[in-house]
């Protein structure tokens, strides 16, 4: 369960954040996703709704970005997006040798696509900043 993990993790870093900042309601939080990671929007997304049940997180939308997958090749020195891995090798292509997209060498190594991050929380936050730190009055 690839995926309930990565939606677990999400939901407890979103459930510390909101406690530190006096939150009342999750809107959305929106996560970037490497390529590399295999990890799947849709799957994520009903994950997220079960792991967030009960927390603050329920009801939040889940905005993903997936981010590409990038390489850079150690015979030619070439630098660029991965090709998509084979659909049908599924997970199975994390452990594959990913090739240069320019001579097709494997001795490539990824340098991007493994980013698994919350990029922002969008949150209704139950008092203002401003009305906790009224200004003081000008003498
Ligand atoms: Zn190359």
């Amino acid at each position: 369960m690839h995926e309930f993990s990565a939606a677990c993790s999400i939901v407890e870093t979103v459930v510390e954040a909101a406690r530190s900042h006096d939150v009342k309601r999750v809107k959305a939080v929106n996560i970037e996703v490497g390529e590399f990671t295999f990890l799947l929007p849709e799957q994520l997304r009903f994950n997220f709704e079960i792991a967030s049940q009960k927390t603050i997180a329920e009801g939040a939308e889940l905005n993903i970005r997936m981010v590409k997958g990038r390489l850079i090749c150690r015979d030619c020195g070439h630098e660029g997006e991965a090709q998509s891995p084979d659909e049908a090798l599924g997970p199975a292509a994390m452990f594959a040798p990913m090739k240069c997209t320019k001579c097709g060498s494997s001795a490539t190594t990824i340098t991007g696509g493994k980013e698994f991050l919350i990029a922002d929380i969008e949150a209704e936050v139950a008092a203002p900043v401003e009305k906790q730190r009224p200004k003081p009055k000008p003498h």
